[in-house]
């Protein structure tokens, strides 16, 4: 039988602690910046094991901070390290790190905000694979600030439904920490209570594994929220064939009334004088019960709604640009911010 390979493990020079790099560098941490430090080594590795086998992987990491999680990943062998931070008082620390793996891991520190930020022109071309290969072998890891963590997401299963970014290169993992209450809603089934319209969005391009929660007691300063750490994998397929806009328009609306019957959140999708008519309609189409809660309905019977409203804009191409929430005479961004905000209520 042939031995089990042994994972490559790359040894760091000694580097001070990160309690003490962050006592030497004095980097108090900015509540604006989310900045909540995880500083024991066996959480972080756990965190990083989530990934699964990343040696030799290119690595993105969001938000370093003073390089607790980097140097795990480090630890791991992979063969290049993005890594994304946008208080530039980090860059000495993480440059300690860099330079203790010169030679063995390629280190790119981009000071920057990660809503901004291009990683693709960092990450090798010969990291691609095709969409239908198995992952390539690029990782996105981080322990997200709380403040973007949630508009990072949805930004990016749009990336993901698109196949842009970091997903032009195949379907790139990722391994992400949220507030436990938004993670637990990402990996919401039907008739559970977080079940949500995040869970549907991420669920249709992904499979979201809810890995395990870390108490808010292991960060530095403590959050006033515990931390859930998730694994998202995209999909072959997705289980909605639709683009994202529509798909997201479709499922705000039926969740917009979470706790009453989805039909009169589906309503909202229509104009005052038709709405009534074309809401059973769709739903008729869809084969979906009118008195159903929007969470007791699965991702496959989403699909089928989506598809179902999909047919009725292709008849009625007006009807495809009413906006229940665009206020009269407000700019449509507007509408856009709110909509970024409400993912995080149920
Ligand atoms: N990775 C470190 C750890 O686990 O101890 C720090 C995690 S802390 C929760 C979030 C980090 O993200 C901070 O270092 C913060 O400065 C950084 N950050 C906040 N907003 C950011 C943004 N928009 N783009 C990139 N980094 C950001």
């Amino acid at each position: 039988m042939a031995a089990a390979k042994k994972a490559l493990q790359i040894r760091l020079p000694p580097l001070p602690s990160i309690k003490d790099v962050i006592r030497l560098y004095k980097l108090r941490a900015l509540r604006e910046l989310s900045q909540n430090f995880l500083m024991e080594p066996r959480l972080i590795d756990k965190i990083v094991r989530a990934a699964g086998n990343i040696e030799n992987h290119v690595v993105c990491e969001v938000g370093p901070g003073p390089g607790g999680i980097t140097r795990s990943i480090v630890h791991q062998a992979p063969r290049k390290l993005i890594l994304i931070e946008k208080d530039r008082r980090f860059v000495p620390t993480l440059e300690l790190v860099a330079d203790a793996c010169r030679n063995k891991i390629d280190v790119d520190i981009i000071t920057g905000d990660i809503l901004k930020t291009d990683m693709t022109q960092y990450i090798p071309s010969d990291a691609k694979v095709g969409w239908t290969d198995p992952p390539p072998p690029l990782h996105l890891i981080g322990n997200l600030p709380f403040s973007v963590s949630t508009i990072l997401i949805i930004r990016w299963l749009e990336m993901i439904s698109k196949q842009q970014g970091p997903w032009a290169f195949g379907r790139a993992r990722m391994t992400l920490t949220f507030q436990k209450e938004v993670a637990e809603r990402m990996a919401a089934p039907i008739l559970n209570d977080q079940r949500c319209r995040l869970s549907v969005m991420c669920q249709t391009w992904c499979n979201v594994k809810y890995k395990f929660d870390i108490s808010g007691q292991a960060f530095v300063p403590k959050p006033d929220v515990d931390v859930g750490v998730v694994t998202l994998t995209p999909h072959k397929t997705p289980i909605i064939k639709l683009p994202f806009k529509l798909v997201e328009k479709v499922v705000r609306q039926i969740f917009s009334m979470r706790r009453k019957y989805s039909i009169r959140g589906a309503q909202t999708l229509f104009p005052e004088d038709v709405r009534e008519d074309m809401a059973l309609r769709m739903y008729n189409m869809a084969d979906i019960d009118p008195v159903t809660r929007p969470y007791q309905i699965t991702n496959m019977e989403f699909a089928r709604i989506c598809e179902a409203y999909n047919e009725i804009i292709k008849k009625h191409p007006e009807l495809e640009s009413y906006d229940y929430r665009a206020p009269k005479n407000k700019p449509s961004y507007v509408a856009e911010e709110k909509n970024e905000d409400a993912y995080n209520e149920l």
